[in-house]
């Protein structure tokens, strides 16, 4: 990182940390909207998807998603880079190859880890990069962290467990932090004895590896002491985070990034916030309640690569009271997961099919008391497959919690098969609870998700 890099990135630590203080929604609101103004002004022309767009109003713009921005990609980066050569750039970088000539060299090109069909890939050029950082570590480091790395001469020990290393995140390490990456491509149980000797201060991994780390730490086959413990790209299910606790006697720190940006992190009473000071966030509601929603977001932060109403495949969850920490960030329950962990079942009335949430079956099995190692819940049509590895008793308590569970919600209930748990690469992205097929209804079908709209 050069000079004028280190300098925005601390420029981006400093406000993020310390100026981006809102006393009342409003005001924040009335912010966000000059910024949002400010950059769909400025920024929105040079991508040339919007060039031709009469309207610089927000609410006027087109909502997108994955695979329509992948399919332009050229047309939504303000470099008109095409996908082939910034996946090309991507890779080259995680394998330390040659960058493509085509490729601007002062750009970063990243893969994203996507559950299933094409990756993800984001660009970025070394001044986003650097805000990045900054933003990143204002958010993570609370004030212990801080305070270490002020005044003591040896850099923080951060460990991090991907299944890429991320160009994104490198640009973290430096003479003040030693950023180790531990491929989850190797498999996690390859780095034990490294991962002991380097006793790491900071432990950032998808929420399964922590939950395998922390039952290895508490069975004794590994000891680590970490400050802090982040949990990324998966869902944070309950029986990881008790096992975290056990483990470590601390709550696990959540980052909510992805391909499409830093969205959301915990806070310091352990709420997860919306990152909302960069990233505007418009939902979609699952639900009459409004207790649910698809994000549509609009970083008006990045200026290479734009992310314009753009609909991400997750479900949020709204908390239901104001978090004591007193940010005015919408702040989350939980990350329920995505979209297509949504198990659809008939309604008892007939007809219309209904949603179960992932989160309400993830509590049931948790709270069903046999002793469960691991499960997988697939739906196929109008029939349920559980896999379960525990007690011989663990299939029986599952199947009987989640029929009470639908016959509670006013569903009818669908046939169980018993599967085998199939052995995830230790690569793959964990999700217990998928919906592989949904059934077709008999009349009207229940679909909150509109096609996308484009004008
Ligand atoms: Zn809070």
């Amino acid at each position: 990182m050069n000079f004028a890099d280190f300098v925005r990135m601390m420029g981006a630590f400093a406000s993020t940390r310390y100026r981006l203080r809102f006393d009342a929604r409003a005001s924040f609101e009335r912010w966000q909207t000059r910024r949002i103004d400010a950059f769909l002004r400025t920024q929105l022309k040079r991508a040339s998807f919007y060039r031709d767009y009469p309207s610089r109003e927000l609410a006027a713009l087109p909502v997108v998603d994955k695979a329509f921005t992948l399919q332009r990609f050229a047309a939504f980066n303000t470099h008109g880079i095409a996908l082939e050569t910034a996946l090309a750039a991507a890779r080259a970088s995680e394998q330390a190859g040659l960058l493509p000539p085509q490729f601007d060299p002062n750009l970063t090109a990243g893969l994203s880890s996507g559950t299933s069909g094409r990756p993800g890939v984001f660009l970025a050029s070394a001044s986003e990069r650097a805000t990045w950082a900054g933003i990143m570590l204002a958010r993570t480091l609370d004030r212990d962290l801080l305070t270490l790395l002020a005044t003591r001469a040896k850099p923080l020990r951060v460990a991090f467990f991907l299944r890429a290393n991320s160009s994104l995140y490198t640009t973290l390490h430096s003479r003040r932090i030693d950023f180790r990456f531990f491929d989850l491509q190797a498999g996690a149980h390859t780095h034990i004895d490294t991962l002991t000797g380097f006793a790491p201060e900071v432990l950032v991994a998808p929420a399964s590896v922590l939950g395998w780390l922390a039952a290895e730490t508490l069975s004794g086959h590994l000891r680590i002491a970490p400050r802090k413990v982040i949990s990324v790209a998966e869902v944070l299910e309950p029986d990881d985070e008790t096992l975290i606790r056990d483990a470590w006697r601390k709550p696990a720190h959540q980052l909510y990034q992805c391909t499409e940006g830093f969205l959301g992190y915990t806070c310091s009473q352990g709420t997860l916030h919306l990152n909302e000071e960069f990233v505007h966030v418009e939902p979609e509601w699952l639900d009459d309640a409004r207790t649910r929603f698809v994000p549509v977001i609009t970083d008006f932060t990045r200026r290479t690569q734009l992310i314009v109403r753009y609909r991400l495949d997750d479900i949020l969850r709204v908390r239901a009271t104001p978090c004591p920490c007193g940010r005015v960030t919408l702040a989350l329950a939980a990350i329920d997961g995505r979209l297509d962990d949504v198990l659809w079942l008939p309604s008892r009335l007939g007809g219309r099919l209904l949603p179960l949430f992932p989160d309400s079956v993830r509590r049931a099995i948790a709270a069903c008391g046999a002793s469960i190692d691991d499960y997988s819940l697939v739906q196929h049509g109008r029939a349920l497959s559980l896999g379960v590895q525990g007690s011989d008793t663990a299939f029986a308590s599952i199947r009987h919690a989640l029929d009470n569970l639908v016959a509670s919600q006013g569903m009818c209930s669908l046939p169980w098969q018993r599967a085998a748990l199939d052995t995830r690469a230790p690569t793959a992205k964990r999700r217990r609870i998928v919906c592989a097929t949904k059934p077709l209804a008999d009349g009207e079908s229940f679909s909150p998700i509109a096609d996308i709209h484009e004008t």
